[in-house]
Parts: structure tokens; sequence; C-alpha cells
């Protein structure tokens, strides 16, 4: 072979070697390199050649490793003399070993600029698959512990969505449980790798092809073939992880998650995401349950939350919000002795009740300006009633929890009064049991001022929450508004130890200085048992149910029942 024969099989023979390079750059031991490789070893007589060269791991905080490729290797070798390239790297050494072929002449010098030039090569492009393994971590993976980020998330189910292969799989949106107390028992460093062994083996019992996406803090999504949900879910409930300190060498963990079981073909990822996630807060709400599955149901609930979020304050705008008024009943007379305003929504000609709207309010501020607009719009009513001569009795007006540890909430219930020119008698606040002590504070602030200016409070709902003593004791409330579960139901057998809980209520309101009232008094039973308790304040459908406005004005001018 002639030089220029030479250097011309040898320029094919590179190029080739670097086409294939292109084509897989992330992986040097690609069977199509591998053969352009021996092409190249074969044409410069290296029997063997092999690099040890750094190594990025494909999960973060896992060290670095070297590595050692053989990219050719023959049958024969000579293992004796390789021939030995080095070359830094940022992260160590690179050192390359060409062998020469068994008993063969030694290179010539020409022979050795070409070894050169192919290994500078092969130097180059692992070089560039290192940066591209680095660049992926960085932009694929969660900073600090073994998982991937969204941007990675979504690109996997993108691919999966376009593959039609989506519906095989389960998008779960999962929070660790009281993983505060972990980083404060361990520390935060250690809590970190604590988390860090559980996405671990999370993602090692939920196959190959699962993502496992931290949110931030302790917050995930997972995502994993349908067939493992069963494993994935006991993972989930109950886990131990190893925690690398002695003392207490193991950490229980478990979680909240929401499964969505991935359905049809033409969903988008925002879509699937979204399920997983408002199943995952719906099911937060709901005290006691760590776990929900999407379903029917579950996208009912979610449907009428987007739509109460988005039409919520045109309504008030519009006036959309009626108010109610369920009247109270003296029982020795039968005689109309308030009232209690509840909310309707008028919305597309149908009348929504509250239980589908109030709780979606209260996640937010919107509920204190739907209480204002009830307050506003009683105080507008009594006013009226008043101007045109009627005999006006006390409306109380519900004032939800969430307003505790607003500013000034007293005086803009005060304030509203003023504006709507409303004697203080007229009106009453209910409000509701409390566990916190920051709002045990509040309430206090809030009665105490109340009753200052001659405003009535009452205590809504009593024995659902948590009652305590202290909080009926300490504030100078005027009503307890017993809760209809102390009654007994229509077909419910004789049931003494309701009645006598009762019974003991109304005796303890009353030596507290309380006014009683039962609320969801339905029959003449009930009727009879709070007369023989001595309770005379009654409220329920065996009187009135809530009642439209016009409606109650006809109630305020007959006031008697029968
Ligand atoms: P609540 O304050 O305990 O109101 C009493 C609820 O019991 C009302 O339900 C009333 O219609 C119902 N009720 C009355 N008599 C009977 C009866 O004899 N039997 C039965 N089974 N139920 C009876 P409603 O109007 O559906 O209101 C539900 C809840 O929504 C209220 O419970 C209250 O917590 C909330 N709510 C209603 N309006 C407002 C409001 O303007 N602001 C706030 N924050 N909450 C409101
Ligand atoms: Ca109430
Ligand atoms: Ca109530």
């Amino acid at each position: 072979m002639n030089n220029d024969e030479y250097e011309k099989n040898f320029s094919v023979l590179l190029s080739s070697f670097i086409l294939d390079m292109e084509k897989v750059p992330t992986d040097t031991t690609h069977p199509d390199i591998a053969s352009a490789c021996e092409n190249l070893c074969n044409f410069l007589r290296i029997s063997r050649l092999e690099a040890t060269h750094i190594q990025y791991p494909d999960l973060p905080h896992k060290e670095p490793i070297l590595n050692s490729i053989d990219y050719f290797k023959s049958d024969e070798y000579d293992s004796s003399q390789p021939f030995t390239i080095t070359r830094e790297t940022p992260g160590g050494t690179a050192i390359y070993k060409v062998y020469p072929a068994k008993e063969a002449e030694p290179w010539s010098e020409t022979e050795i600029d070409k070894i050169n030039v192919f290994i500078v090569t092969l130097f180059v492009f692992n070089g560039r698959m290192r940066s591209m393994a680095l660049c992926s971590r960085l932009t694929f993976h969660d900073r600090d512990i073994a998982a991937y980020n969204i941007k990675y998330y979504t690109i996997k189910l993108r691919e999966l969505i376009r593959e039609n292969k989506a519906a095989e799989y389960i998008c779960c949106r999962f929070n660790l449980k009281k993983f505060s107390l972990i980083n404060k028992a361990f520390g935060r460093e250690q809590g970190t790798k604590i988390m860090e062994q559980f996405a671990l083996g999370l993602s090692a019992l939920s196959g190959d092809d699962c993502c496992l996406c931290r949110l931030g803090g302790d917050n995930f999504l997972h995502l994993f073939k349908a067939d493992k949900s069963e494993v994935v879910k006991n993972y989930l409930t109950n886990t131990s992880v190893e925690t690398g300190n002695p003392d207490e060498p193991y950490a229980k963990i478990s979680a909240r998650f929401s499964f969505y079981y991935i359905t049809g073909t033409c969903q988008t990822v925002s879509e699937i995401i979204d399920r997983a996630t408002s199943a995952y807060n719906i099911m937060k709400k709901t005290a006691n349950s760590t776990s929900i599955i999407y379903d029917q149901r579950v996208a009912e609930q979610i449907e009428n939350q987007r739509i109460v979020e988005e039409n919520f304050l045109k309504a008030i705008e519009n006036e959309e919000f009626l108010v109610y008024y369920q009247p109270k009943v003296e029982l020795r007379r039968y005689s109309l002795n308030g009232a209690e305003a509840l909310c309707r929504w008028k919305h597309n000609g149908e009348l929504i009740p509250p239980n589908m709207f109030i709780p979606i309010l209260e996640q937010s501020n919107n509920i204190c300006t739907l209480d204002f607009y009830m307050l506003e719009h009683v105080c507008q009513d009594i006013r009226r009633w008043l101007d045109n001569g009627l005999e006006v009795v006390r409306v109380s007006v519900n004032i939800s929890r969430i307003h505790l540890g607003k500013q000034n909430l007293s005086e803009r219930i005060i304030n509203t009064l003023k504006k709507y020119n409303v004697p203080h008698q007229y009106i009453e606040i209910e409000l509701t049991e409390t566990t916190s002590d920051v709002d045990f504070d509040e309430l206090k602030k809030i009665v105490g001022a109340l009753h200052n200016v001659g405003i009535s409070t009452s205590i809504d709902d009593f024995g659902v929450g948590y009652s305590s003593l202290n909080l009926i004791r300490d504030l100078p409330w005027n009503t307890l508004k017993i809760d209809k579960s102390f009654l007994p139901k229509e077909n419910d057998p004789y049931n003494s130890q309701k009645i006598t809980m009762l019974k003991n209520v109304i005796t303890m309101a009353q030596s507290l200085g309380l006014e009683c009232l039962v609320e969801g008094v339905e029959t003449t039973n009930h009727v009879a048992i709070l007369k023989e308790n001595a309770c005379y304040q009654a409220q329920g459908f065996c009187f009135d149910k809530p009642l439209p406005v016009e409606e109650f004005e006809k109630r305020l001018k007959n006031r008697i029942f029968k």
C-alpha cells in the first residue's frame, strides 16, 4: 500500500468511526461504533484498545466511577507492552492503552501518528458524552436526591402518549407524611439521605419503565405500569427505610397519595397530571383519608370545584346568592322567635345548596366575601322590614372560622350594621367551635368585642367538633346551638344514651346562663323530647324549611305555628 492509499484508507475508516459516534453520541459502546472501532484497530494493527476514564452515573448523588472499557479486544493480544496515552479531564486522568499484535513488528512513526489521531478522536467523543451525561443530570434530575424533576417527567409522559402507551400507566401524586419529624429527629442532611433511600426503594420496585419525580420538599409525582399498583400502594402506605443512625437504624415512612389510572389516548400531559393532583387535593381535605383513586365521583367533585371557583366573583357581582331564612321557634307558645340566614346560589336557573360551594369557598378568602355579602343582605332586609313597620326578629348569620385571625372582624361586623342602620339586637353571629389555641384567642377577642356592643353570638353545631368546656365557659356567648346529631333519627330504637347526653348538654348550657336551641328538629317526637328537658327553642323542618325572603316575610306577619 503506498502512502497516499494508506492515508486515504485511514481517513475513510476514521470518518466512518466519527459518523457512527455522531449517530449515538451518548453511548460509545454501541455495536455500530464497536464495529467501526474494530476496523480502525485492525487497520492500525492494534490487538486491544482499553480506556479507563471517569464516567458519570445516570442519577445524581451517586459518585462518578472510574470505568474501564475495552473498545476493542481481539482473541489474541499481547498484554506485555501497551502503548499508553494519558489525557487530563476535569474528572481525573483518562488512560488509553493500545496493545500491539503478538510478535508484531513495532509500529512505524506514521502508525503512531494515526493511533494518536484515533485516540484523540475517541477522547473528544468521550468528553462530549461526559458533558451530555452531566447536562442531562442537571437538566432532568432533582438536585438533592435520586429522582427526576418535572421537566423529565413531562417528557417521559409525552413520549408515552405519543406511542399510545400511556393507558398502561398510573400517574400518582404523593406527599410524605410528617417528614418534618424525620428531619427533626435525624437532622436535615440525614433526612435528605433517608428521603433518597425511600425514593430509590420506590423506583426499584416500580419497574424499569417507571419515572419518579420530586416536585420539591416532600412532594412527588410517580409514573409506573398499572400492574405495579399493589406493590407501590403497599410501599407508600408503610415502609421502613435505613437511617444510617445506629441508635435508630430504621425510620417508618408513609405517604398520602392519589392514583390516576390513565385512560384514553387523546389526553395531554397537563390533563393527566391535573387529574392526579386534583384527586390528591380532594383527598387531602377529607380528614383521616390517606389515599384516593380518581374516578367518576372525584371527577364530578373536581368539575364542581372548577365551576365554583371560576364563577364565584361574577356571581357575587350579579347577586346570584340568595338569603333564605329558617325560622327559630319558641316551643311553649309555638311562636316565631328568630331566624337563621342560610345561603343559596341561584346559578343558571338552578338553586345550589351551600354544601356544594361553602367548603370550596372555605379554601380561600372567598368565604369571607360571601359571609359579608350575606350579612349586608340580611341588614338590608331588616332595615326594609323595620321601615315597613314589620315586627322584626333577631336573625343569625354564619361567619366561617376562616375569618378568625383576619384583622378587624368585629369592627367590620359592627360597621356593616351601622351602614344599614340596624339596631344591634337584631343580629346574632354564629361561630363554630375550634380546636387550635390561636383560634381560641381570636374567638375570645371577637365574641368579647361583639358582646360589648350588644351583638349576640352563638356556638354553632355544638357536639359535632371537639367541644371544649373552657371555650363555652370563658367567653360571653348568648346561645348554644345543639347539633341535630343529639336527636334520635326517625327509625332509631329509643336511644337512652343520646337522650341522656342531650339532657346533660341542656342542663350545662342553662347552668352557664346560656340560651339553648336544638337544630334539626323534624318531628313532634323531637319537640316532646326538648320540652321534657326544658329546652324551649328549636329550629327544623318540623316547623319550616329555610324560606325565600318573600315567604319569610309572610311568616313575620303570621308568627304562630300549628
Ligand atoms: P348550619 O349552619 O348548621 O345550618 C343548618 C343546616 O341544617 C341548614 O342546611 C338547614 O337547611 C339544615 N336544616 C334545618 N332544619 C333541618 C332539619 O329539620 N333536618 C335536617 N336534616 N336539616 C335541617 P343548609 O342550608 O344546607 O346549610 C348547610 C351549611 O352550610 C350550614 O350549616 C352552614 O354551615 C353552611 N352555610 C349556609 N349558609 C352559610 C353562609 O352564609 N355562610 C357560611 N359560612 N356558611 C353557611
Ligand atoms: Ca349555622
Ligand atoms: Ca348548625
